[in-house]
């Protein structure tokens, strides 16, 4: 057969299990094999099928001429002095993807944070990811890549006993919005979840959006993990400045999204609500108390997160101690709020500075950089 006439290969790597037992169901094998096959893939971190010894040697053929294992490469490795790691992924246009893995103080948890697309297209006043602008999304292969690469070279199988995890908790908190990029990241975080595969607790895996209404909905149909909201601000006015897609879902309806998905768990849930700190932008004790009127029928836990500056943000990050004060003024309002340093800081690997290489298609990058210009007149 001619090279042009030839079907492409399937990659295997961003198959769900439903995905893989389709795929060989096709091929006239038995279902079974996806689940040996994901095993190898995942917890083996294997790449290619010759090593797959309990497939028979037919079956391997097969599938070396069908199928491929085709991950991300890295193209930058870097551990922050606090720890922190750093991974800087090429995928298939070219294209640059950061995930960071940041060990607990603690210890005893390690949490990847992966990235959902190349760029973001929702633009939050805040984030250096959505000044980029957008490129594309990542596929289901680059998005569970990101877990599959973490785990060879941090050392360790995330299907070890707890303990012995080179990674104990993934975050969709890179870059990109996940609920935009649905069908791609749904079918990784099954992965996350699935034993075949990463075998992590519902618990510990946790998609963060900015607030896609309709997608919250339908994530609650269709998988169990936990749920972050970006809100940022208490206030309409305010959080259509922070988040323009507010504009469009705004508080009402992003914390009535919440509420069902939460009674869609069935066990006793809370939604992580993420708050950025910006200096004198929505660090007030008056923030405080509408942030806590606000939350006050939604079992929720609040993570603070001061800003990471970026170059010409227009924004800055608050002092230490008005980090502190805003944490008590939440606690004397009767809620306690996690403070989430900023790691990483050495290596870039903070917050809202996950740069990669983005080829911007919505020339969002190109105005922000004029209207710096404009700025600097
Ligand atoms: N798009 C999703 C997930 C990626 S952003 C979302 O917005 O939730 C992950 C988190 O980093 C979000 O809570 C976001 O608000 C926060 N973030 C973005 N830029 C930041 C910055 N410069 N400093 C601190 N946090 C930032
Ligand atoms: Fe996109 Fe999230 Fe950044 Fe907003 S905060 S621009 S949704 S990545």
């Amino acid at each position: 057969m001619s090279a042009a006439t030839a079907t492409p290969r399937t990659n295997l790597l961003g198959l769900s299990r439903e995905q893989m037992e389709a795929f060989f169901v096709s091929l006239g094998e038995k279902k079974f094999r996806a689940a040996q096959v994901m095993k190898w893939i995942h917890q083996e971190g294997c790449d290619d099928f010759e090593s797959m010894t309990n497939l028979s040697k037919p079956l391997r053929a097969r599938l070396a001429e069908h199928a491929e294992i085709r991950g991300p490469s890295v193209v930058y490795e870097g551990t922050s002095s606090d720890g922190t790691r750093k991974w800087v992924l090429e995928v298939e246009d070219g294209s640059y993807v950061e995930t960071v893995l940041i060990p607990a103080d603690s210890g005893s948890r390690r949490t990847l944070c992966v990235s959902s697309q190349v760029g973001c297209s929702l633009d939050c006043s805040f984030c250096s990811t959505g000044k980029q602008g957008f490129q594309r999304n990542l596929t289901s292969a680059e998005i569970i890549g990101q877990v599959w690469v973490a785990q060879q070279r941090a050392g360790g199988r995330m299907s070890a006993p707890d303990g012995r995890r080179a990674i104990t908790n993934v975050v969709m908190m890179g870059m990109g919005e996940p609920l935009l990029n649905y069908d791609n990241v749904v079918p990784s975080m099954k992965l996350m979840l699935d034993d075949n595969a990463y075998g992590l607790s519902k618990r510990r895996v946790t998609l963060s959006t900015s607030g896609v209404v309709p997608m919250i909905d339908k994530l609650g149909d269709d998988i169990d993990v936990s749920l972050a909201i970006s809100l940022h601000a208490a206030n309409d006015e305010l959080r259509n400045e922070l988040v323009p897609l507010n504009r469009k879902y705004n508080i009402e309806k992003l914390l009535d999204a919440c509420k069902r998905y939460l009674a869609k768990c069935g066990d006793a849930r809370h939604i992580t609500i993420e708050y950025t700190l910006i200096k004198d932008v929505n660090d007030q004790q008056a923030h405080a108390q509408e942030l806590i009127a606000l939350l006050d029928d939604l079992p929720c836990k609040i993570n603070l997160i001061p800003f990471n500056p970026f170059p010409h943000s227009g924004y800055e990050k608050p002092s230490r101690n008005q980090v502190m004060r805003f944490q008590s003024w939440l606690y004397e309002l009767g809620h306690t709020a996690m403070v989430r340093t900023t790691r990483g800081d050495d290596i870039d690997a903070a917050c809202g500075q996950l740069v990669g290489r983005v080829k911007d298609r919505t020339r969002r990058h190109e105005r922000y950089i004029q209207s710096i210009q404009l700025d600097a007149d």
